[in-house]
């Protein structure tokens, strides 16, 4: 039995969802004709207070759309320096947009008031115009740390104050609710735009739906387009989705738990020097040095559990759909038994 930790986008369809795919009515999307895609991109919008949807292949693709339909060259983006859209996502504002970017420092990716408001730049011509606030939530390297709804609130009158856009890449953002206990209805009326994924925890196998305005989506269709992502019968996919908005949100509680128990285990082992604060999915930690990191990860995999390195003497699990009770236990016996 394999005990896959790596990522939360590992996980593969259930019966129940691949049933779902299989009945799928669809049509062409290019041409717009595919009634089970509208379906998600409505109910999604409709979902989080906003206008209209985008379906798209990736969370990276959903992001890099937002940035290009808010900015133009000669445009800055503000970001957390922990940011998924800086860090993995081969640098695509500058590709797609031609826009710089300002990071923010921060100890778990959480951006503050201040200092956003302290970055923002001046009208002077040797500056770049400050354009678009992206923050993360939850934020992947923080170790799956979640905004609280007033945290995400107090940036919004700052972005108001200063013209700027203001984009939620919430791909783990039903982590976040489930975590936080607030709903999608509290987020209505905060963001002009939020990217939210389905092939993470929710457990689908492709998707991101990239939600905002009529006239945001209208543009962000034609950037979709030139990106190569226009798709033709994807209502299979679609189909994924819905099936996981009414299934697949309150058992993210369960991936939390489990989280938590592999923390637990990991702080009784005097190998393992640090853990980051457990809040979500993601466990990050560290072990006391090099060598014993990467003997751990040799050890895991010896075990049949798949876990990645994340930099220096630190590694990752996340917990997700397919990781059952069970796994978790033998995990925990097997990381009690690490020398
Ligand atoms: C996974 C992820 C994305 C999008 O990733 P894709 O693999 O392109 O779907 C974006 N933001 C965050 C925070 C992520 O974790």
């Amino acid at each position: 039995m394999i005990i896959d930790l790596r990522s939360d986008t590992v996980s593969k369809p259930t019966t129940g969802m691949l049933e779902a795919m299989m009945h799928a009515k669809v049509g062409d999307d290019v041409f717009a004709e595919d009634e089970t895609v509208a379906q998600l991109e409505a109910r999604v919008a409709a979902m989080f207070g906003m206008e209209a949807g985008l379906y798209c292949p990736s969370g990276t693709m959903s992001n890099q759309i937002a940035i290009k339909a808010h900015t133009q060259p000669l445009d800055e983006i503000i970001c957390d320096q922990l940011a998924h859209i800086y860090n993995y996502e081969t640098g695509g504002w500058a590709f797609h947009s031609g826009v710089s970017i300002k990071l923010l420092p921060s100890e778990r990716g959480i951006m503050l008031p201040s200092a956003l408001e302290a970055s923002i730049q001046p009208d002077f011509d040797w500056l770049p115009n400050t354009r678009l606030v992206c923050i993360e939530n939850t934020v992947n390297r923080g170790g799956g740390s979640v905004y609280t709804l007033e945290e995400m609130k107090a940036l919004q009158p700052i972005c108001k104050k200063y013209g700027l856009q203001y984009h939620l890449d919430g791909a783990r953002i039903f982590n976040a609710l489930v975590a936080k206990n607030y709903s999608t209805t509290d987020l209505h009326g905060i963001f002009d735009s939020i990217s939210i994924c389905f092939s993470k925890g929710l457990g689908a196998p492709i998707g991101s739906v990239l939600v905002g305005s009529k006239a945001f989506i209208k543009k962000s269709r034609k950037i979709r387009k030139v990106m190569g992502g226009g798709m033709r019968q994807a209502g299979f996919l679609a189909a994924a989705c819905l099936y996981a908005l009414d299934h697949h949100i309150e058992r993210l509680a369960e991936d939390h738990q489990h989280a938590q128990l592999l923390a637990n285990a990991l702080a009784k082992n005097p190998l393992v020097s640090s853990i980051r604060n457990v809040e979500t999915n993601i466990v990050i930690f560290s072990m006391i040095d090099k060598e014993t990191t990467d003997r751990f990860v040799a050890y895991l995999a010896a075990n049949e559990i798949k876990a990645v390195p994340f930099g220096g003497n630190s590694i990752r699990f996340v917990t997700h759909i397919d990781i059952s009770a069970e796994m978790i236990q033998q995990t925990i016996e097997v990381i009690e038994k690490f020398v």
